[in-house]
This record gives C-alpha cells, sequence and structure tokens, in this order.
C-alpha cells in the first residue's frame, strides 16, 4: 500500500491536490477552525508524497495549490488582521514551497547518489548486509524465505545489471564485476579471465604484473578449464565430487575451485569467470552465477565493443597507426612536456616518392600493401615512446621525444634505408620504394606545434627537391638554403 503510494505518479498526486484544494478551502472558511484545519491537513500527503518523488517542478506546483489554499482560507476566515493578511499569505506560501523544495531536492540528491556507480563501494555493503541469498535454502525454510527473497533477489540482479550494463569502460567494469559478485555470491574470491590479444590464452587482466600466481590458473588445453570452455556450461568443486565422467576427466588437476562459469555473449566465449571460498555454499548458488555470467558477460562486450570504436576512432584504418588529429593532439602534448621539462623533442617526417607513378604501374591495391608494409618498417625502426601516424595519403610522421636533431636524423636515416633494401611484397610480385625524409627539433620556448611541424615540411620539401631518397634536417636545409641564395 504505501509502496503502492510511493510509486504514484508525481503529475497524478498534483491533480489531486489541485481538485482537494478548492474543497478544503470552502470548508474551511464555512466551517472555522477544526473542519477546516482537517479538510486543509488532507492536502499534505499527496505534497509530500510528490516532495518524495524527488521532481521538483511537480513539487512546487503541488506545494504553490497547497500554501496558496491555506493562505486564502485564512484570509477570508478572519485569520491575522487586516493589512497583516497578505503579507501572512505570502510567507505562507513562501515556507511551505521552500521546504517542499527541499525536500524533493534532498529526495533527488540521494536518489543520484544511489545510482551513482562510484557509490558501488555503499550499496555493496549494504548488499552484504542483506539476508543472504545463498543462504536461503541452507537455514532450512527454502519455499517460504525464496518466496520472502524473491524481491530481493530481483532488485539485486537489476540493480547489478544496471551497473554493469551503464560501465562502458572495461577498467573500471572488471572491478565492479568482481566486487558485485563477492557480495551478492558471499565469496571471498572473484576472478575473471579474458582471451589475450591473440586469443589462444586466457589473462587475468586485473592480476598486477610480477603479483603472486593465483592458487589456480585456468590452462585452456586441459582441466576444468578446458572442460568449460569445451562444454561451455559452468562447473562446481561439488559437481566435480559427484559427476563420474568430471571426477576421472578431472583426476590430474591439482586444485579444482569452487566454481567455473563461461563469459558467453552473442554465442561467443568471452572468457571465464572463476568463484573460490564461498562463505555459504547453497543450491541456489549454481543459478545466481549463471545469471550474474550472463549479465557479466554481456557488460564485458559491451565494453569490448566501445573500446575498439573508440580505437578506430583514434587510428587510421589502413596501416593501424594514429591518424591525423590524434597525432596533433599527441603532439601538442609531447610539446607542452618538452617545453616545461626543457628535454628535446624531433620530429621526422617522410612522403614516399612518386608513388602515384607506382600506383599506376602496379595497381592501387599493392600501392595499400606498400602502405602496411611501410607502417611496420617505421615501427620497428622508431622508438617505442616515439608517437606514429600516418599524416596525409602516402605521408608518415613521428614525434620522438627525448631525441635531438642529431638522433632523430639517425633515425631517420636507418629508416629510410631501410625502405630502400626492402623487399615489398604484393600478389606474388617484388617491388622497391623510396621515401624522402625531413627533420625538425622543437626549439623551445613559444614555437607553436604548427610551425614545428611546417620545418619539418620544409626540409621534407627540400629532400624532394634536392633529389628524393634522402634526409634532410633543419640544419642542414638551413646550409642548403644559404648556398642557393648565394
Ligand atoms: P613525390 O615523389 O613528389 O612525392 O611524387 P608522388 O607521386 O608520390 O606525389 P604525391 O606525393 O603528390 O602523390 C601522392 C600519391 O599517393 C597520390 C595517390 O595516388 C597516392 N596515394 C595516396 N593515398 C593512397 C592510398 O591510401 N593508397 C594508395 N595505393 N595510394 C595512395
Ligand atoms: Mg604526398
Ligand atoms: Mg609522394
Amino acid at each position: 500500500m504505501i509502496r503502492a503510494l510511493l510509486n504514484t505518479k508525481p503529475w497524478r498526486l498534483v491533480v489531486l491536490t489541485g481538485t482537494l484544494a478548492p474543497l478544503a478551502i470552502v470548508c474551511g472558511i464555512r466551517w472555522e477552525g477544526t473542519g477546516g484545519a482537517v479538510s486543509l491537513a488532507s492536502l499534505v500527503l499527496p505534497v509530500t508524497l510528490v516532495a518524495l518523488s524527488g521532481r521538483l517542478r511537480w513539487s512546487l506546483t503541488a506545494s504553490f495549490l497547497v500554501a496558496a489554499s491555506i493562505a486564502i482560507e485564512a484570509f477570508y476566515s478572519g485569520g491575522p488582521d487586516g493589512g497583516n493578511g497578505y503579507r501572512f499569505a505570502a510567507a505562507l506560501i513562501l515556507i511551505i514551497s521552500t521546504l517542499s523544495l527541499l525536500v524533493a531536492t534532498a529526495v533527488r540528491v540521494l536518489r543520484s547518489a544511489v545510482e551513482d556507480p562510484q557509490t558501488s563501494l555503499r550499496y555493496l555493503r549494504e548488499l552484504e548486509e542483506r539476508p543472504s541469498i545463498a543462504n536461503e535454502k541452507s537455514e532450512g525454510q527454502q519455499d517460504h524465505s525464496s518466496q520472502t527473497e524473491f524481491p530481493v533477489l530481483l532488485e539485486t540482479l537489476e540493480d547489478i545489471g544496471h551497473r554493469i550494463s551503464m560501465n562502458l569502460d572495461l577498467d573500471t567494469l572488471l572491478p565492479a564485476i568482481v566486487s558485485t559478485a563477492k557480495a551478492s555470491l558471499h565469496c571471498e574470491e572473484c576472478r575473471v579471465y579474458l582471451w589475450d590479444r591473440t586469443g589462444t590464452s586466457l589473462i587475468n587482466p586485473l592480476q598486477a604484473e610480477g603479483a603472486d600466481i593465483d592458487q589456480f590458473v585456468p590452462d585452456v588445453d586441459e582441466g576444468i578449464a578446458a572442460w568449460v570452455i569445451r562444454e561451455r556450461v559452468l562447473v562446481t568443486s561439488k559437481q566435480v565430487a559427484q559427476d563420474q565422467l568430471l571426477t576421472s576427466e578431472l583426476a590430474d588437476q591439482d586444485y579444482v575451485p569452487q566454481a567455473v562459469a563461461p563469459l558467453m555473449a552473442g554465442g561467443d566465449l568471452l572468457g571465464l569467470i572463476v568463484i573460490d571460498e564461498l562463505k555459504s555454499p547453497s543450491s541456489n548458488f549454481k543459478r545466481m552465477l549463471d545469471t550474474l555470467a550472463n549479465i557479466y558477460a554481456l557488460g564485458i562486450k559491451n565494453a569490448q565493443l566501445f573500446r575498439r570504436v573508440e580505437e578506430m576512432a583514434l587510428r587510421d584504418g589502413l596501416t593501424g597507426l594514429f591518424n591525423h588529429t590524434t597525432f596533433q593532439r599527441e603532439l601538442r602534448n609531447l610539446v607542452r612536456k618538452a617545453s616545461v621539462n626543457g628535454t628535446p623533442l624531433s620530429l621526422v617526417m617522410s612522403d614516399v616518392d612518386f608513388f602515384k607513378s607506382f600506383n599506376d604501374d602496379y595497381g592501387h591495391q599493392a600501392g595499400d600493401d606498400v602502405l602496411r608494409d611501410l607502417a611496420q618498417l617505421w615501427k620497428a625502426v622508431m622508438p617505442d615512446s616515439a608517437i606514429l601516424a600516418r599524416y596525409g595519403g602516402e605521408e608518415f610522421i613521428a614525434a620522438v621525444p627525448g631525441s635531438d636533431e642529431d638522433r632523430a636524423t639517425e633515425l631517420a636515416e636507418i629508416l629510410r634505408s631501410t625502405i630502400e633494401q626492402h623487399p615489398f611484397l604484393s600478389h606474388g610480385r617484388e617491388m622497391r620504394v623510396t621515401a624522402s625524409f625531413g627533420v625538425a627539433e622543437f626549439a623551445g620556448g613559444t614555437q607553436s606545434t604548427d610551425d614545428l611541424v611546417r620545418v619539418a615540411d620544409q626540409c621534407l620539401y627540400s629532400a624532394k627537391e634536392s633529389g628524393r631518397n634522402r634526409v634532410v634536417c633543419h640544419t642542414v636545409r638551413s646550409v642548403i638554403t644559404l648556398r642557393s641564395t648565394s
């Protein structure tokens, strides 16, 4: 009954208030004193309920109606005398509206705090304090207790589902999965294993590198993990002990955790969730874990897709290197750091020589294959700290932090000769290309990123002008320019 009242739509309550208000005014004026007070008091309930809904606009409307009714009633039934009547009415409207608004705002703030994923700790603590869902049968009142626990169970799953589906960041999603699983399944250990980049072995993304090795490490080729991966159903240690087939199959397994469940979404196996050290084992545990694993898998799939889309927006589709926009952003950061720390930063820019004719001779597809190979050569030669990008059609660029012009020129020269000697292959044909390079070092101070890129571009232009397949750095270019003007 109370729940139904609390769930009534705010606009309905406002309509109710608006309908009761004139009645209350008439009653109040006709039967001064108690009659009026009782009828006016009847308005308090809908107004309070609207305030508790947290809807500010409806709350203000309802409280205004009530305050106005009380003021009119007081005014006409000779409440506060004479000219004070107006002031009294205005003060009443103000006080009631403000109180109601305060309540509505407080409810709103509380609600958003509870719904905020960041407050999951508080939520989890509450969850831990709830009567254990896992305990319900072990306490010997299965039918009755499962009835009373059912709304709690639904609420818990709905809450977890909401929390998981709203979280698109894998880095925060996985800890949320672990903490919600621990709290709702009442276990001490929960680990999530996902496929690595090669898709051949499982890794625990939350396991810090160098940390102690887990007691149980899922092996994709044998043991319980391999069985779950093959059969795609969850297995508990209890089943392993009772099922003859499983017992013989897993006879060599040193350690069997209390449950291993597959994380399946849309027919894909994304990984495994391993549960151990249950505080209170129960027969409902398996059903609950199964449902949770489905919710978690959908959340992980969403987050993985989202990460992929984000990655695609940052990178060039053909080469996998950063695109022009991302490079500009990264370069601005590097320039800022270099000018604050006073460390060197250089740019290496290149353009493939006579690529138009190359395309004409070998075809566009072969040209694409060359561009892909070139990206690999850049990755192989440039240091890991370099930011690499495909700057335009067949133009590549690298920002090399910590390298001065001399070092960057050395790197560009290594890359130039590597490209010159590299046999590019496409559809069984071997082809050769060369590229020209421009190198510029960040001059420090107020030099902008645009100016830095412009200097590298001018050097590249000089390399083309002076015969192609060569590296020109800023200092050398100055020499060339001086010679050509003299
Ligand atoms: P230069 O030595 O002066 O650089 O001569 P070039 O022919 O390379 O001239 P330019 O750099 O102006 O030409 C760029 C050519 O690169 C034009 C286009 O055919 C080719 N190109 C640009 N983007 C792509 C691409 O994504 N795939 C392929 N296959 N070719 C591309
Ligand atoms: Mg070009
Ligand atoms: Mg070119």
